[in-house]
């Protein structure tokens, strides 16, 4: 099949306005992000979010119905390339996990009264959200070992239980919880989601979890990992979002396509990396050279764009496939696109803070925070692991029942070439 990524020219406008926006209104104020309150950073960000709004830029990653642009996976990942710059850029342009994926599920398994309560607000950003998933007691990558229960008791659900890591809960109006309702079912029809309100009685978000990226929970705009115990906690029985049984289709409806837009992201922060590691290696010197002139930095730089390349590559065709074949045709490719990104992004990274030095280890730069908030790119949206799995089997399905070598029957494959070779050379005469 031929791949087109050609960019129609229109969008290539866009595109080019993203790059100036996120380079010129949003990397200016990284460095003091952090230090801003709630409302100074509302305050700042309503403008810039007005003007992608006004850009017809906002929440791309939803449908028309939805209030977003409906413009497909593939003009989706080339505008992610470059939003990905920014540590904070997705929220301006509306599409900051983890409200993005929340809206989708809702929209996709949610009622009329859920939608009216929690996604309007949600999309408008009057409402912020979280998604609840791992515990600390139990494996989390294998989500069928979940303890957190919901018991129906009349009209309302009493649920208990422990999550933890769950981003941006200690901030959220509502969190959607996946619990287990149904601990007699088959092991995939076990769970559902359940939507919590903020300040329901017996829901203690207790801690905001001091992580590798923000070690001294310093949270700046771009989120936090909370635990959370919920004891007896009641809400309706109309919280549920779909169907009962059914949290994991709508899990895999929330998190498909959430990875892709993630790992395409980190690409565009890899590339900000690099333009630092180039940027440094043609204003240094050392042995009476510039770096340039050095052949292992040469390598570093070459190593760096031809992974960056190749993930670029991968990432189009998986996004060309999903807007062409469907999630399922590229399910293989979104694998690959997780498990790759995430090293390319550790790699760059990684390089540019090598090649700064003691600079680059310093909080003068932002490569040592970039280098930290890496890290989590293997562990979050599936283990790569698991993503690997998933890349290994679906190429073992093309080999099923083929033999393999050393074989028994290799004697006998000679002989079939050998008569192959003088049956052509007969008609050739
Ligand atoms: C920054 C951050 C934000 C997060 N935000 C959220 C959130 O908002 N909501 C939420 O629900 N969760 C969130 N998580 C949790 C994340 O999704 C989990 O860490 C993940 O699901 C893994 O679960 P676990 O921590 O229990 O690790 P485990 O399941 O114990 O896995 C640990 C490791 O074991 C290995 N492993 C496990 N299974 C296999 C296997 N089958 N094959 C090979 N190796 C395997 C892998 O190396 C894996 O990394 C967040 C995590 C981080 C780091």
């Amino acid at each position: 099949m031929a791949w087109d990524f050609e960019t129609d020219p229109a969008f290539q406008d866009k595109l080019d306005w993203v790059r100036r926006f996120v380079e010129e209104e949003l990397i200016p104020l990284e460095p003091i992000m952090g230090d801003f309150t709630e409302a100074q950073w509302t305050a700042v960000q309503e403008p810039l979010k007005q003007q992608v709004k006004d850009q017809g830029l906002w929440a791309c990653h939803l449908e028309h119905a939805l209030g977003g642009q409906g413009m497909g996976q593939l003009p989706l990942a080339q505008m992610n390339m470059i939003i990905g710059r920014c540590i904070y850029a997705q929220e301006i342009f509306g599409n900051m996990a983890p409200d993005s994926g929340n809206s989708e599920l809702i929209a996709e398994g949610g009622t009329e009264a859920q939608k009216e309560k929690w996604l309007w607000p949600n999309l408008r950003g009057e409402l912020r959200s979280a998604f609840a998933i791992t515990e600390p007691f139990v494996s989390s990558t294998d989500p069928t070992q979940i303890e957190t229960s919901a018991v129906l008791d009349g009209d309302e659900w009493v649920i208990n239980g422990r999550k933890w890591m769950i981003t941006n809960a200690s901030r959220a109006d509502f969190i959607i919880f996946m619990v287990v309702t149904d601990p007699d079912a088959h092991v995939y029809k076990r769970c559902s989601m359940i939507i919590v309100e903020k300040g329901a009685p017996g829901m203690d978000v207790f801690r905001d979890i001091p992580t590798m990226h923000h070690p001294y929970s310093e949270f700046g705009a771009n989120g936090n990992h909370a635990e959370i115990i919920l004891d007896n906690v009641r809400v309706p029985k109309d919280n549920l979002i779909g169907e009962r049984g059914g949290g994991f289709i709508l899990s895999q409806v929330r998190l498909g396509p959430g990875r892709i837009h993630h790992a395409t992201r980190w690409l565009g922060e890899a590339e900000r990396a690099f333009d630092m590691l180039c940027e440094r290696t043609q204003s240094r010197m050392s042995f009476g050279k510039g770096y340039a002139k050095h052949q292992m930095i040469q390598a570093y730089i070459a190593d760096s764009r031809m992974e960056l390349e190749m993930a670029k590559l991968l990432t189009l065709r998986a996004a060309w496939t999903m807007d062409r074949l469907g999630h399922h045709a590229a399910r293989s490719d979104i694998a690959m696109v997780k498990v790759n990104n995430a090293k390319v992004l550790y790699n760059v990274i990684d390089r540019a803070l090598q090649v700064h030095g003691s600079l680059g280890y310093s909080c003068d730069m932002p490569l040592e925070s970039m280098y930290r908030s890496a890290r989590m790119a293997p562990l979050v949206d599936g283990a790569n692991e698991v993503h690997t799995v998933t890349i290994a089997r679906e190429e073992l399905k093309r080999y099923e029942g083929v033999e393999g070598w050393p074989s028994e029957h290799i004697p006998t494959r000679r002989e079939a070439s050998l008569k192959r070779f003088a049956h052509l050379l007969h008609a050739r005469g």
